[in-house]
């Protein structure tokens, strides 16, 4: 190690701290990455590795970005997970003694991005912290890019699942969780592989308790726990403790707009797990993992970014308490009749900027002139909106009201600051008006004197000389000096000096020119290093009103995010749903909010919903493929959704009885990255069902069994419609389509399990499906129509009738078991369609199966049977 040089031991040195991260080490105008960071680097960037001497007998490897295009590079690396620690110049090398002093300034993550161009604008972007204790486990989230910070904890048994319940909703960009034996391993490789989200283990000291219970104090400047509501809460303490410490530790700032830490329990939310946010495609279609397509998509209309950014988290959030959900429900209501209001307000909103990101950037510190002056367009604003809002009624938009402050004292700061068209960078000048400060107005009257003083000797000197085209210019090398061309240079006078002799000009200065030119420039240098003082001045005091900005932020967000729903409730002719406590649910004409968008407008067909947890809890649905199932119990669950979001309703009329959690599950979803079998997905999704819903919640089961064979999958529905329905389990509202008619007979036998079905009608050989759900079950399935429409080939269609006639033929009711096809009369190429069902020496099976008392049997004694049968079939 002795032999490296210095440099390189400047570099190691520092390193040593930071290796978890790339490190960008600043030449330059370079930044330069050394090592194992160089190769790393080198191939995810695909930038050339070279080498460097050492001092090693071996060359350093080494690659390097030009630092003005970093940004590039360092959200390519973060994107694929690292984090990158800037490492820069902290002392003037002009003043250092030996090499000059470096240090990590900031260290980049993909859960603490500010810089705007690497952040999606209608997003958030957060940083979750997991604390895995003995006594249950806590999680803080925070978006430093608008100063959020958010806790919760839970215990028992549930915990681990309540966990990745908030994971999925929350979808953090990274995860810090302390290091633990406890339950730690399955939650971390739960995290990395099924929400693949990057999760680093973070020191353990920082989330022990007394040092984050002084974290938070410290950062809050409290003496105790009492105001933020986190007494008794160690769990939440502990994440949050440390959360403060990593983005301490990585952000080098003091963090002082981060200044709430708001205390929530999962129970304000209604629950909905990760397969039910991409079922119902909430907030990303499944396939795509596009917006468009999604209920987002249909129910974001609004103005600006903390707007659409609130939609998202209401979307992703919808509430359980009644009248949280009634407020929000009057202010659309009232918007939604108020279309003049609703315009103005819009225009309104529509100039104003992202006040969250922009207070954050000022507290940070990187706000530049553009940024103040965006504010300051947006507060212009919102004495007219408050006028708006003063002659509304609902409770909901008079708390917005009171929560604006128009900052007139901001405004007027950057007002008489800031210029109204200012550079980008703020080491250049031109920010500062005149009128702000004296010693900057002398000083540009200076240099504007000065140059009418240049103006005025050049009129002069051509007057003296005679030369007309005699001209005086400026440039870095020489400054000020007096050009003359080459055809005129016997008419220069003596006392010109010569400086520079050009193809057809020479260049000449004067005593008097560099008199003038020094007080010129020592001006502008002057000017440039005021103005930079006065900015950071100017920006300093705004961020001591961080909190205000913050707020009014806040309530604008409220405003615009109800707007949107006020709007697309107008215009896509949605109702105010009744909202209850008790368990119905009753929709009139229900229409599918997406479905509804993509097709010809009034060419969606509606339907009714009636389920309670009584006698109609349990809805059997049966039909054809691609009669409209999926989209039905969808419909049911996003017309619930869109309710206790506060929003209106796609139908006529709807009375939603509160629901805690909503489930649905699709059977044989093909979501094999997991390397799973799909038939396991979708028994371990089902598992969670049974586990954790409750008479509250509303399940939506789609075709769950398909993904074996039929009778273990009859088996197994018809065990779940048994144990669902049953109010001593669950007894919650259900919604289940199968495609297994075997399940249609439990109506009557079950209690609250009815059988409906989605119509078509026989046309000829073809059907027509109506898609109006209506009581009983399917009596056809219809799948060869159903694939005749799909485009199969008339060959297999012609042979598949066949097929289906001779099976019906044999006199088997297909709700029964088929009992053997005659071969297909055709030899050749279509012995490959046939099917041997059973064996005459399977005569043991029909007759146990004819034996079958289906209207005296108990569902238990129906199992077992039906278990007898399968094990014969296996004989
Ligand atoms: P299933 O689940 O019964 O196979 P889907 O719910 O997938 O059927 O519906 C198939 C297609 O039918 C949908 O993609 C949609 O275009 C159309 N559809 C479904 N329901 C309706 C409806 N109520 N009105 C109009 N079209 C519908
Ligand atoms: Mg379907």
């Amino acid at each position: 190690m002795e032999n490296l040089t210095p440099m390189m031991r400047q570099y190691l040195e520092l390193k040593e701290s930071y290796k978890d991260c790339i490190l960008f080490f600043r030449l330059g105008d370079f930044y330069e990455m050394f090592f194992e960071d160089a190769l790393t680097a080198a191939r995810e960037l695909e930038i050339t590795l070279t080498g460097r001497d050492c001092g090693l007998a071996e060359r350093a490897p080494m690659c390097g970005v030009p630092y003005h295009a970093a940004d590039n590079y360092i959200s390519k690396l973060i994107d694929k997970g690292y984090k990158v620690a800037i490492g820069e110049q902290v002392e003037d090398p002009a003043v250092a003694k030996g090499i000059v002093r470096r240090d990590v300034v900031r260290v980049i993550t993909p859960g603490t991005l500010i810089d705007p161009h690497l952040l999606p604008e209608k997003e958030n972007n957060y940083i979750m912290s997991i604390f895995l204790g003995k006594s249950g486990i806590g999680i803080t989230f925070a978006d430093i890019s608008t100063g959020e910070l958010r806790t919760t904890e839970f215990s028992g048994s549930k915990a681990n699942s309540s966990l990745l319940d908030e994971v999925a909703k929350i979808s953090p960009k990274e995860i810090i969780m302390n290091d633990t034996e406890y339950h730690g391993t399955s939650v971390e490789t739960t995290i990395k592989s099924f929400l693949s989200i990057n999760l680093y283990i973070f020191d353990t000291w920082a989330f022990e308790n007394n040092f984050a219970e002084k974290k938070i104090k410290d950062h809050y400047h409290i003496l105790s726990l009492d105001g933020l509501g986190l007494v008794d809460k160690p769990n939440s303490v502990a994440a949050t403790g440390a959360l403060l410490e990593y983005l301490q530790q990585t952000q080098k700032s003091t963090l002082n707009h981060m200044n709430h830490v708001k205390f929530y329990t999962s129970e304000q939310y209604m629950i909905l797990d990760k397969f039910t946010r991409r079922n119902l495609e909430l907030t990303e279609t499944m396939r795509d993992k596009v917006k468009k397509g999604s209920l987002l998509w249909v129910l974001d209309r609004t103005s600006t970014a903390m707007g659409a950014r609130i939609l998202r988290r209401w979307v992703e959030e919808p509430l359980r308490d009644i009248q949280a959900i009634v407020t929000r429900l009057e202010v659309v209501d009232e918007l939604k009749n108020n279309l003049l209001l609703r315009e103005d307000l819009k225009e309104l909103l529509n100039q104003v900027y992202d006040l969250e990101r922009l207070a954050g950037r000022i507290a940070y510190g990187n706000a530049n002139g553009r940024d103040l002056i965006a504010l300051k367009l947006s507060l212009e604003v919102l004495p007219q909106i408050k006028n708006l809002l003063n002659s509304i009624h609902a409770d909901g938009l008079k708390a917005i009201l009171a929560q604006i402050d128009t900052l007139e004292d901001i405004y007027h700061l950057i007002h008489n600051a800031i210029v109204e068209n200012p550079p980008l960078g703020i080491k250049e000048g031109g920010l500062i008006k005149d009128s702000y400060d004296p010693e900057i107005a002398v000083l540009r009257e200076a240099i504007t004197n000065g140059k009418t003083w240049i103006t005025n000797l050049e009129h002069q000197e051509r007057q003296s000389t005679g030369i007309k085209s005699l001209k005086i210019s400026y440039n870095k090398v020489f400054g000020y000096y007096i050009e003359i061309t080459k055809s005129n240079i016997g008419l220069a006078p003596k006392h010109y000096e010569r400086k520079q002799t050009l193809a057809n000009a020479e260049r000449y200065i004067i005593p008097e020119l560099k008199e003038i030119e020094s007080k010129i420039l020592g001006a502008e240098e002057k000017i440039v290093e005021l103005e930079y003082q006065v900015f950071i001045q100017v920006r300093n005091e705004i961020s001591q009103y961080t909190e205000r900005i913050q707020t009014t932020a806040s309530a604008l967000a409220q405003l615009d995010g109800l707007l949107s729903f006020a709007e697309v409730s107008d215009k896509s002719g949605y109702v105010k749903p009744e909202i209850s406590q008790d368990d119905r649910l009753e929709i009139i004409n229900g229409r599918h909010p997406v479905v509804e968008r993509s097709m010809a407008f009034g060419s969606f067909v509606a339907n009714d919903t009636s389920l309670d947890t009584g006698k109609n809890r349990f809805a059997i649905i049966t039909g054809p493929n691609m009669a409209g199932k999926s989209t039905y119990m969808r419909q049911v669950a996003l017309i619930v959704l869109m309710a206790q979001i506060g929003c209106f309703v796609p139908a006529d009329q709807a009375t939603i009885g509160i629901v805690d959690r909503i489930f649905t599950r699709v059977g044989a979803s093909d979501d094999l990255s997991q390397g799973q079998s799909t038939f396991m997905v979708e028994m371990s999704e089902l598992a969670n069902i049974l586990n954790n819903a409750t008479t509250k919640s509303l399940i939506i089961l789609d075709e769950i069994g398909r993904g074996t064979s039929t009778y273990d999958g009859l088996s197994i529905a018809w065990a779940v419609v048994e144990y669902i329905s049953n109010h001593e389990n669950i007894g919650a509202r259900t919604l289940f389509a199968t495609h297994y008619h075997e399940l249609t007979e439990l109506e009557g036998i079950i209690e609250g399990v009815n059988n409906y079905c989605i119509s078509v009608k026989e046309h000829g050989d073809d059907i027509i499906f109506l898609r109006k759900i209506i009581p009983g079950g399917a009596d056809q399935s219809y799948g060869i129509q159903v694939a005749k429409l799909a485009g199969i080939t008339d060959a297999v269609i012609t042979r598949a009738k066949q097929i289906l006639q001779e099976l019906e033929a044999n006199d088997i009711n297909r709700s029964k078991l088929p009992q053997r096809v005659n071969k297909p009369s055709k030899k050749g190429r279509e012995e490959q369609y046939q099917i041997t069902m059973f064996s005459d020496s399977n005569e043991d099976i029909l007759n146990e199966l004819k034996s079958i008392d289906i209207v005296n049997i108990t569902p238990m004694e129906a199992m077992n049977r039906l278990y007898k049968l399968v094990n014969m079939t296996k004989k």
